[in-house]
């Protein structure tokens, strides 16, 4: 970039902050959003609501007013053919040069009337020249400090010609025609400065496709290439001693998947076993811990060592809790290693789990260390919240070539998906709940419950039981001021409500409505040690209520928690709601889901209905592939962070809505790999090329 005009040090030292140091990041470099400001409207018919577009002329010089130390407003009246409109800003005196008499310019915001005047405050403005079209949809960047949007904006339609055009497709011509895909710099040039809405859907196609597109490559390559190394064979073992420690029976699905773990570990023909790689897929609740712990018993018991690694540091220590008081009691040692373990401590368990003194430990990614080394390694589990973890479960497999793998995902995947995304692995799904589960009965309601669903709050707690509050997290462009997002643009959509439930403020509201409640808030800004804090006192009870973004960490157990409440509902995938009441109903007290939404936006109501009425995590999986497309498996929930776990990048995937692109995308993959095993067709050239690139990225994103 320092190449580029204007950019000289502090520019270059903040676009690194965006991870933007050349040209090419620079393209890359997507919006966010779009602002819609092509649909122009009169002064006449604004609303005061949302910010509009407008074309008006200056009809006064700018007359500016200190009004105090350090606030400046700048004032000057503007016209349309429906009317006067009084323009402000703050702190802005130079705009006196801007807005001379008879100019014209485009201007963008929102419009309140103050003392029977129009009033539009600081709204963003280009000048508006008789034969220079203006964009339609103004890209969002995100941003960082010292750097705003429109900086960006001109800065990339500095190079978008050059470098959207010098950009090769590396997708072969004939797949991209097959698949009525547009070529990547059309996608580029229009992902970044759209011509129209159509051309920004087609772009988003594009790019969504390659994701989903390169992501099955690698699957694909990667499970034909992998033979399997070869396998411990672990000795027959009678797991009775460990069952009859149980307070309950397994359930027939826990026992196939326990089978599934035998015939992989020990019933395997004789003489070179390979290694088992095995996700379990289950619903949150459905008994997936108590199966790790019977394949690490297997595993400890033909004098191996074994090692669960979870996504969180409550996670592990939850684990660690449960597994160690049953292992206790069968003469297993169990320790556990986090990042937050002391020095001391954790020098102690590598040397320990070196000389084969440990037989299991629990802990973070902080099992990766290359300090921790193990005698003799016979078994790596992985509780997955992240799907795509693909590089840590396999650094740490990689302490042992021949261990065991066995992950555990509580994301229900459709069948018709799961083969393809896990494609390296062998898939046993737990179908049914644990005897005596109570259904979570849940509720789809409006705003107007709002005082009934306080008063439920407040009688759960008095009952002794918990809540939890869930709001969306809320994206606002650099002015705090709403905007559309991709997706929603592509859907054509109405504007994104104003009235999201900030989970910040939703929090002071309900602290004033029930003072009698203890009440915290839980938010993706926060420090991981403060999130920590909060959650730990929720799983303590100190905390009645928790209102959060959905930062909440899956697979927390809090079985005293009774009721969810999710606010705008209607902004989650199915998948996500379902995990979102998965973590009520863990206990003995009767517990409720409560879904706030107003049920007319897009296709909500037929979505939430389906939440009311279908309980299976698999169906409710499968009905949300259908009516939603591919983007929740892609997103994981409305975070952002899953989007890049694993080293793949889906932005553009995890907004997509059309469920045949991924399903496309997957077999297009397979099919180049049948034609073309070792991609040497001068077709796939750059094909191989690109994908060696995504698999050092990737390589390079694993330390
Ligand atoms: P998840 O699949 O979400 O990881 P857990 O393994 O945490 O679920 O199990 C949830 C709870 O169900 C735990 O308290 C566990 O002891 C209990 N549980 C597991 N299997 C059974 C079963 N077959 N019958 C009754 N309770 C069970
Ligand atoms: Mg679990």
């Amino acid at each position: 970039v320092e190449s580029l005009n204007g950019v000289g040090k502090t520019r270059q030292a903040q676009l690194k902050r965006l991870g933007i140091s050349s040209v090419r990041d620079l393209i890359k470099y997507y919006p966010r959003a779009y602002e819609n400001r092509g649909d122009v409207k009169l002064l006449s018919e604004a609303s005061f609501e949302e910010s509009n577009s407008f074309l008006l002329v200056v009809a006064t010089s700018v007359r500016t007013a200190n009004i105090r130390k350090g606030l400046s407003i700048s004032k000057f009246r503007a016209f349309d053919e429906s009317g006067t409109v009084e323009v402000v800003f703050f702190n802005s005196p130079f705009v006196k040069d801007v807005f001379t008499v008879g100019a014209q310019f485009r201007f963008y915001g929102k419009i309140s009337l103050s003392k029977n005047l129009l009033q539009l405050n600081s709204p963003k403005y280009e000048p508006y020249i008789e034969g220079k079209p203006l964009l339609d949809l103004v890209p969002v960047y995100p941003l960082t400090e010292g750097i705003s949007s429109k900086y960006l904006e001109k800065l990339i339609s500095s190079v978008i010609d050059e470098a959207a055009t010098s950009v090769v497709d590396f997708l072969p011509e004939e797949l991209r025609l097959e698949n009525s895909l547009s070529a990547l710099s059309y996608a580029i040039r229009n992902v970044h400065f759209p011509t129209d809405k159509d051309a920004l859907s087609r772009s988003i196609r594009r790019l969504a496709f390659d994701e989903m597109f390169i992501f099955g490559m690698a699957i694909a390559l990667n499970s034909q290439y992998k033979k399997r190394s070869d396998g411990i064979k672990f000795a027959p073992c009678d797991i009775k001693p460990f069952l009859d420690l149980l307070p309950y029976e397994l359930t027939n699905s826990q026992k196939q998947a326990v089978n599934d773990i035998y015939k992989d570990t020990v019933l395997t023909s004789a003489k070179a076993p390979k290694a088992m790689s095995r996700i379990i897929v289950g619903d949150v609740g459905s008994g997936k811990t108590v199966l790790s712990a019977i394949a690490m018993y297997i595993c400890v018991k033909s004098g191996y060592q074994a090692t669960l690694m979870a996504p969180t540091e409550i996670l592990a220590r939850q684990h660690y809790q449960e597994l160690s008081e049953i292992y206790s009691r069968l003469g297993i040692s169990c320790e556990l290693l986090c990042g937050n373990t002391s020095a001391k401590e954790k020098s102690r368990i590598y040397q320990d789990a070196s000389q084969g003194k440990i037989n299991v430990i629990v802990g973070t990614h902080a099992l990766i260390s290359d300090n921790l080394s193990f005698q003799n390694l016979g078994l790596v589990v992985t509780d997955e919240q992240h799907r795509f973890g693909v590089a840590q479960r396999a650094k740490l497999k990689d302490k042992s070539k021949s261990a065991h793998l066995l992950v555990m995902s509580a994301t229900p995947i459709p069948r018709t998906l799961a083969l393809t995304m896990y494609g390296d692995l062998d898939v046993s799904r737990l179908t049914e709940m644990p005897k005596g589960r109570q259904r979570v009965d849940t509720f789809v309601v409006d705003e107007g419950y709002r005082a009934r669903i306080n008063d439920f709050i407040k009688k759960q707690v008095m009952l002794g039981g918990q809540c939890y509050v869930v709001c969306p997290s809320i994206e606002r462009n650099e002015d705090g001021a709403e905007c559309y997002d991709a997706l929603t643009i592509t859907q054509n959509a109405k504007k994104k409500t104003l009235n999201l439930k900030n989970a910040v403020e939703y929090a002071e509201s309900l602290k004033a409505a029930l003072p009698e409640c203890n009440i915290a808030c839980l938010h993706g800004k926060m420090k991981a040690k403060e999130k920590d804090l909060i959650m730990s006192s929720f799983a303590s009870g100190e905390i009645d209520v928790i209102v959060s973004t959905t930062v909440i960490e899956v697979g927390v157990n809090v079985p005293n928690a009774t009721l969810m409440i999710v606010e705008n509902a209607e902004r989650f995938g199915l998948s996500s709601l379902h995990q979102l009441r998965g973590r009520v109903g863990r206990g003995q007290k009767k517990s409720y889901c409560i879904l706030v939404s107003d049920k007319n936006i897009g296709n909500a109501y037929e979505r939430l209905e389906v939440m009311r009425t279908v309980y299976d995590g698999f169906e409710i999986a499968e009905r949300d592939l259908l009516i939603r497309g591919p983007g929740d498996f892609f997103s994981g929930n409305s975070d952002n962070n899953l989007r890049q776990s694993g080293g793949f990048r889906f932005d553009f995937a995890s907004m997509c809505d059309d469920s045949q692109l991924m399903e496309l995308a997957f077999s297009s993959a397979k099919k180049v790999i049948a034609d073309d095993r070792y991609l040497e067709k001068d077709d796939n050239y750059l094909l191989k090329k690109r994908l060696d690139e995504v698999i050092y990225v990737n390589q390079s994103n694993i330390s």
